[in-house]
């Protein structure tokens, strides 16, 4: 469910965001194709002429530890033990890693995506059914103790950032005191900051975005989300229109080129020349359609599922894993938060988008309107990072 959700909130943000990032890579990885090294046990085949993910020995090996948690449900550690048997030698965390990583069934999840999920053109190393079920093991597992205890005090680990010098924050404990900290890893920095206090802030910041409206507002609260992500997708629609004409010019194009070719019109050094430029146009044209008219378009149902995942975010933060933990922060907060030790500030450059709009309507509906203090944004910077129509307030009950 939890997966189906935040799958669900990638695809949604992503409708809402326009894209932005680097378009090489991002078209490599919705192309399916992997851009950079593959993770253990996967390696980079070039010997047909073309780049190739394919499963090594390491992979193999993988593949029957899936099948260990699977099917024996065993600890890690006695995976561990008997990988290490055969030859492969890793560290408990890397295992969970591995076991978490949709990579392994075929997915591939990248920061890139903003969450969408992409079918990836490498080998499968399991089934998507063996790895749900391994994960499906380990929530129960996770949830009933925790395999990294530790790291329950310190979730912010990796998710928030030193302010001076933009290295991730380390946690650690302690022992004299028996206290968690915060540390910049970078050593002469000297940002460190105790957990509780830094994490209490994260609550505190977490709270804007709970949903605490009576149930005839959150029927309010969808329609108004509803319909500034319609306002936003017929700007998609317009996109795709003007795509698909563009899509018959270029036929069109290439159509004309065989003819005057046929006709002996034009050289063969032309007409290849030219063949070549509007095959590469026509190519890049069929992508973008791909993509813009696979999106998913149950959008009532989908806000409906954001809303109520908000009602119960603050709590699901506080009460749950590290893992949970860790997916909710990189949900809400794609870019991460930073910490200025200076003057003791925590910022963000991102928030996700339904959850902005979920807070600013919460405001102007319980007219509170007042930004998040915490994050340094006002009322009116707040507003404006919202686009969209403003809500038409009701005018009784209020
Ligand atoms: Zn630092």
């Amino acid at each position: 469910m939890q997966q189906k959700l935040l799958f669900l909130f990638g695809e949604f943000d992503n409708q809402l965001r326009k894209q932005k990032c680097s378009a090489g890579i991002k078209e490599m990885l919705l192309r399916g194709d992997w851009p950079t090294s593959p993770p253990l046990g996967f390696e980079i085949d070039r010997s047909k002429n073309k780049r190739q993910i394919v499963i090594n020995a390491k992979g193999r090996l993988i593949r029957q530890a899936f099948e260990w948690k699977a099917y024996e449900n065993v600890s890690n550690e006695v995976i561990r033990d008997r990988l290490a048997q055969r030859g492969l030698k890793l560290i408990h965390q890397r295992i969970s890693e591995i076991f978490r990583n949709p990579f392994y069934c075929g997915l591939m999840v990248h920061n890139m995506l903003e969450g969408q999920v992409v079918v990836g053109n490498h080998e499968k190393l399991v089934s998507r059914e063996l790895f749900l079920k391994v994960n499906g093991i380990l929530d129960k597992i996770s949830h009933g103790f925790s395999l990294n205890e530790e790291n329950v005090h310190i979730p912010l680990k990796r998710f928030m950032f030193c302010a001076e010098c933009e290295k991730p924050l380390s946690g650690y404990l302690n022992r004299k005191k028996n206290i968690y900290y915060y540390k910049c890893k970078t050593k002469a920095c000297c940002n460190n900051k105790n957990a509780d206090s830094l994490n209490s802030r994260f609550a505190d910041i977490l709270d804007f975005f709970k949903i605490d409206v009576a149930i005839d507002y959150i029927e309010l609260l969808v329609e108004q989300v509803a319909a500034t992500f319609n306002q936003l997708t017929q700007n998609k629609q317009a996109d795709l229109l003007e795509l698909e004409n563009s899509h018959r010019e270029i036929k069109r194009k290439v159509e004309r080129l065989e003819e005057r070719y046929i006709e002996e019109d034009l050289s063969q050094e032309l007409y290849k020349k030219y063949h070549e430029k509007y095959s590469e146009e026509k190519k890049e044209i069929e992508r973008n359609l791909l993509v813009l008219s696979s999106k998913s378009s149950n959008l009532v149902k989908c806000v409906r599922l954001a809303i109520e995942y908000a009602t119960q975010l603050p709590l699901s933060w506080l009460s749950g894993d590290y893992h949970t933990k860790q997916q909710l922060q990189a949900l809400l907060f794609p870019s991460g938060m930073s910490y200025d030790k200076k003057n003791d500030k925590v910022r963000t450059s991102e928030i996700n988008l339904v959850f902005l709009y979920i807070a600013h309507f919460q405001q102007i509906m319980l007219k509170k309107e007042r930004g998040i203090p915490e994050l340094n944004l006002n009322y009116a910077s707040f507003a404006d990072s919202v686009a969209g129509s403003r809500i038409e307030l009701p005018t009784s009950g209020l």
